[in-house]
């Protein structure tokens, strides 16, 4: 069996893998799509240390970091079941069961798509997600901002810092974030709220130039003209597959303590697919290094032969 089975090959699990490995202990270390969500990533520039990079790149070296290790890289498998019996054994979809003392969980999140016309096709064209990832790149132009729940408003606060202009688009009649965060954008100068309105179509030629929206008050179509939109209905962990074995916020978000420990002994969670705050590259590696020391300093103590 392994000593730590990480699940997830993201930047969390590449940093939990590495950090395992260093404690010459049996690594394994399970994607699905190694380099998890980096892959989709056109600029990277708030890596502390490297000042500019982009996904791919980024993910060939989180790749091949990891291979300096005697880690068991299983790319291309995707888990499907985490049972416990002896030891932990984690399913993967082709059929074949891993055995772990202590499992690492590290799957990441996605962004809610909207899909709308557009979104897909201007991916990185000018449809966002990550304002902390992306806002500087219209600094001193027009976007708009797709949600009006507490991510979408805390983006458009940030936003404003930035852009010269910033529309919050939210479907309800009212927007849902916490009402601090709304007398906060309503305060700004440079935004601006439209209610009742479903976004139709994110329009461009080569990139992003507008949004089409139907007012569902007058059944107006209406267009403004941007440079970027930012969609924020929300993160997605990818934790379906657990089941209840853990438990999950009710975002099914892992839950985890300070030390990455889940509720269950030797169990861990890391990254994105956690209930820790802020999700990004670099806290996400921090998050894999805590879970996997406190692995290591779970298997010093415990019994497991
Ligand atoms: P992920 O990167 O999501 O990795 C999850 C891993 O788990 C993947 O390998 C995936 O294939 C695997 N997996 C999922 N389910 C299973 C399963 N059932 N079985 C096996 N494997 C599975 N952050 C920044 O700091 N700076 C940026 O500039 C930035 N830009 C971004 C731009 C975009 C477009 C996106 C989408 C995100 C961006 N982020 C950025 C956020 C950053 O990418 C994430 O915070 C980070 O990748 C999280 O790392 P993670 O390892 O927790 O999860």
């Amino acid at each position: 069996p392994f000593d730590v089975l990480v699940v997830g090959g993201g930047p969390a699990g590449a940093s939990a893998a590495i950090y395992a490995a260093r404690k010459g202990i049996r690594t394994g270390i399970v994607a699905e799509r190694f380099g998890g969500q980096v892959m989709d990533t056109l600029s990277i520039e708030n890596f502390i240390s490297v000042k500019k990079t982009d996904g791919p790149k980024f993910a060939a070296s989180l790749e091949e970091h990891v291979k300096e290790y005697d880690i068991d890289v299983m790319n291309l498998q995707r888990a499907k079941k985490l049972e416990k019996k002896e030891l932990f054994e984690l399913e993967l979809e082709n059929g074949a069961v891993l055995k772990g003392k202590t499992i690492i969980l590290s799957t990441g999140a996605r962004w809610r798509n909207i899909g709308v016309p557009g979104e897909e096709e201007f991916k990185n064209k000018g449809v966002a997600y990550c304002p902390h990832c992306d806002g500087p790149l219209f600094a001193g132009k027009d976007v708009a901002v797709i949600g009006g729940g507490n991510s979408g408003v805390e983006a458009a606060i940030d936003l404003a810092g930035v852009v010269n202009h910033v529309t919050v688009l939210e479907y309800n009649s009212e927007l849902k974030a916490d009402s601090v965060l709304q007398d906060r954008l309503r305060s700004l100068p440079n935004a601006t709220i439209i209610t009742n309105a479903r976004t139709q179509e994110i329009t461009g030629t080569e990139k992003v130039n507008g949004i089409s929206y139907l007012d569902l008050q007058t059944g107006n179509l209406n267009h403004i003209e941007l440079a970027g939109v930012f969609v924020q209905i929300g993160l997605v962990p990818n934790t379906d597959w657990l089941g209840d074995l853990v438990e999950r916020t009710q975002h099914g978000e892992i839950v985890i303590d300070q030390r990455g420990a889940t509720n269950v002994p030797g169990v861990f969670g890391a990254g994105d697919c956690t209930n820790i705050p802020y999700k990004q590259i670099i806290i996400s590696m921090g998050s894999g290094a805590t879970a996997s020391l406190s692995a290591f300093d779970h298997l010093i103590r415990s019994k497991v032969p």
